[in-house]
């Protein structure tokens, strides 16, 4: 979607800056999956896309900075890095592998196919895929839905 779309989705917003003129050229961003051994050192420490980013397909990218802004708090009342360090892989995760998921679904077309055909024979599997994307399920539940995903993959 272009700017000049965008627009006519937001009159109101429009609107108010109809008299305003670009002052620039409009830009987009690669997005990434990047990961680093170390993300801090000494009383250094990186959150966010600089401590490194899962693919924007999983649009996580900021409830991930929040997640590890609060971990960084945590350890910095602890007054040591290393558990930020540690929870910060942890947050990773789970984003990490839903992104390598979407990103092999998107390089294997017949994959994809068998995925989707099986997405549209159980509509529930989907919303409870995206619980489990959301870091909204208990260990019990993503199992359940496993064995179910993986069903669902083999009869599609
Ligand atoms: C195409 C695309 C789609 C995305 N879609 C989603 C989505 O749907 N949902 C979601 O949650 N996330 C999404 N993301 C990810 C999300 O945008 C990032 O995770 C989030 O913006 C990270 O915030 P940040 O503050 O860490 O970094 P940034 O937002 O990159 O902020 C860093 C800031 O630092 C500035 N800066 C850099 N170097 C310097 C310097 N030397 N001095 C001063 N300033 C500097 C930059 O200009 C920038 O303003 C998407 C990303 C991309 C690229």
């Amino acid at each position: 979607m272009r700017l000049e779309v965008a627009w006519r989705k937001f009159p109101k917003l429009a609107n108010y800056l109809r008299h305003a003129g670009p002052s620039s050229t409009e830009r987009g961003a690669v997005t990434v999956t990047r990961r680093l051994r170390q993300i801090y050192r000494g009383n250094f420490a990186l959150a966010g896309d600089a401590s490194g980013g899962v693919d924007a397909v999983t649009g996580e990218g900021l409830c991930l900075s929040f997640r590890q802004a609060i971990a960084l708090a945590h350890s910095l009342e602890e007054g040591e890095l290393q558990s930020y360090q540690h929870a910060h892989r942890r947050l990773a995760r789970r984003p990490n592998t839903v992104g390598r998921l979407l990103l092999l679904l998107d390089r294997c077309p017949s994959l994809r196919r068998r995925a989707l055909r099986g997405l549209a024979a159980d509509p529930e599997l989907f919303a409870r895929l995206l619980a489990a994307h959301l870091g909204e399920a208990s260990a019990k539940f993503l199992a359940a839905t496993s064995l179910r995903l993986g069903w669902q993959f083999l009869s599609a």
